[in-house]
């Protein structure tokens, strides 16, 4: 049973559903206007592993993930490339998916792109005026967080001065400085031809009101887990419980998960310090995407963790020792139930992945046979999502043509003539497979 912390109590508690065997989990996604950077990739990853981690326990899990393709942000993206909204938002909608696709990030049961919920989020803030906690200033519509006293309960803002009647048009803002937000801004000039002509005007919504509607509209109200990145505590989620909340009068989420941030020399890894990288950058230093998964999993979600590509190397390196390894075991037969206990203790106590990829090593060290080794792992790996059984049994068979050139390499070294190494290792590079040298001689790896 997963016993996981819970950002709203600010404590770990146990996981019951709402309804017996299904969770619903709702995750905020990219906004889709540039590459997804690995920062970005990090909060995905945590939030694969959650739910794997519910799926590992029997539930089934109804994940929904809004792609949000209209904001301040996709729009000024579409005016630099000269495209249109839709265009632009297909074009890194298609990379976000690809790049998941190689960090095996399970999709979402639903993407859910904000405009097409445009009738929806009108209803939302319709109701958010007749229930007196919205007002109309300027044809922008914004949300009077004096009139909703619940207002600060994810972020703590109690002892907070709210700032009655200071307006934010923004979508993002500091922690110190709440205001009244925006849920449906009017059009303006510069928007372009980007706008919905709708009962509330000519305008488009607030980032805050797709989330609330979307998810309340696919897996009803309240829900089980809502999850994202840290910095969606405030203002994002706060805003989020608010719009929900003050609509119905009904508790809006259940559990608030949020995973730590990824830091590049100690500082969170942005587009706006452009301090990042992406998954094409890891590719073009010949990194395998899960070795950056790996690494992630050495670390607690609710820690930070500084990117470094030594770390990086270290994580490539262990991943690569483990696909060698399993490339040796027999097909895999009943398995050790004793590991088998620890891995899953390990995962539901507020996954604790770092001690799930200890007792995955222990198991591998171990003496049991190696077909009891490999039934395990496979099931481990359904959590770990690393890969395994694309290697387990692959006895690898190395062309003449690499074998050649694996000579000729050892021969140059033999030699110290590293210049020639460094060409060889090129040429075997450019044939799919990285070189690790080791006190033992040159060890293969796909990439
Ligand atoms: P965005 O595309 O900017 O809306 O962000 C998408 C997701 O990435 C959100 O859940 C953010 O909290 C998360 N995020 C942004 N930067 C980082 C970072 N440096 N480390 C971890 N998660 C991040
Ligand atoms: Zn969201």
């Amino acid at each position: 049973m997963l016993n996981i912390y819970n950002t709203l109590s600010r404590k770990i508690e146990k996981f019951h559903p709402l309804k017996k065997g299904v969770v619903g989990l709702y995750t905020c996604g990219p906004t889709v206007y540039n590459f997804a950077h690995i920062g970005n990739l990090r909060s995905y990853i945590f939030e694969d592993v959650l739910k794997r981690a519910l799926l590992a326990d029997g539930f089934r899990v109804k994940h929904v993930m809004n792609l949000t393709d209209i904001d301040d942000k996709t729009i000024k993206a579409s005016q630099e490339a000269k495209q249109t909204l839709k265009k632009i938002t297909a074009i890194y909608t298609n990379a976000f998916k690809d790049d998941i696709a190689k960090l095996n990030i399970l999709p979402p049961t639903k993407y859910a792109p904000a405009t097409q919920y445009i009738k929806p989020m009108v209803a939302l803030v319709q109701k958010l005026l007749k229930n007196g906690v919205a007002y109309e200033k300027n044809g922008s519509i914004y949300f009077n967080i004096a009139k909703f006293p619940n207002y600060g309960q994810l972020a703590r803002l109690k002892n907070q001065k709210l700032k009655v009647g200071a307006r934010v048009d923004v979508d993002n803002y500091e922690k110190d400085n709440p205001a009244d937000f925006v849920l449906w801004k009017a059009w303006m000039p510069k928007d372009g031809d980007v706008f919905w002509k709708t009962a509330l005007g000519k305008g488009r919504p607030g980032w805050h009101l797709e989330c609330s509607v979307i998810s309340v509209a696919e897996l009803g109200q309240p829900f089980d887990i809502h999850a994202g990145g840290v910095d969606l505590i405030f203002p994002h989620h706060e805003n989020e419980i608010a719009q929900s909340e003050a609509a119905t009068g009904k508790q809006f989420v259940k559990y608030w998960l949020h995973g730590e941030h990824l830091l590049v020399d100690g500082q969170k890894m942005a587009k706006s310090l452009n301090n990042f990288f992406t998954l094409r950058d890891l590719k073009a230093k010949k990194f395998n995407p899960l070795a950056f998964r790996y690494l992630l999993l050495t670390a607690h979600y609710r820690s930070k963790l500084n990117f470094t590509w030594e770390s990086l190397q270290s994580a490539q390196n262990a991943l690569n020792n483990l696909y060698e390894t399993v490339r040796e075991w027999d097909k895999p037969k009943i398995g050790c139930a004793e590991f088998e206990e620890k891995f899953l203790d390990a995962v539901n106590n507020d996954l604790n992945t770092s001690e799930a990829l200890a007792v995955m090593w222990n198991l591998v060290k171990s003496d049991y046979p190696t077909s009891a080794k490999a039934a395990s792992l496979l099931k481990f790996d359904k959590v770990l999502g690393l890969d395994i059984k694309k290697y387990l049994g692959k006895k690898e068979k190395i062309s003449t043509a690499v074998q050649k050139l694996l000579t000729e390499r050892a021969q140059a070294r033999a030699v110290k003539d590293w210049k020639k190494s460094d060409e060889l290792r090129k040429k075997i590079e450019e044939l799919g497979y990285s070189i690790e040298d080791t006190s033992g001689g040159q060890k293969l790896c796909t990439i």
